[in-house]
């Protein structure tokens, strides 16, 4: 009569496939949405970047401030 409980040690890692950036959960496992489904790209410090076709994408933090894309007058 074995105790088959293994001791867990404390938290359980739940959030390893998430990131939490302010209040949005966003997946680590972000794929391409240029190459679709299947082709995860790799996280960076504030950015995904796509192995395969090279597509960069910046990850928004919290700012009230929104950075129109090319906003040239
Ligand atoms: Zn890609």
């Amino acid at each position: 009569m074995a105790d088959r409980k293994s001791a867990t040690k404390g938290k359980v890692a739940v959030h390893k496939f998430y990131v939490i950036e302010g209040n949005k959960l966003n997946r680590i496992r972000r794929d391409c949405p240029r190459c679709g489904k299947g082709v995860f790209m790799a996280q960076h410090n504030d950015r995904h970047t796509c192995g395969k076709c090279g597509f960069t994408e910046f990850t928004h933090k919290d700012q009230s401030k929104k950075s129109s894309k090319k906003s040239s007058y």
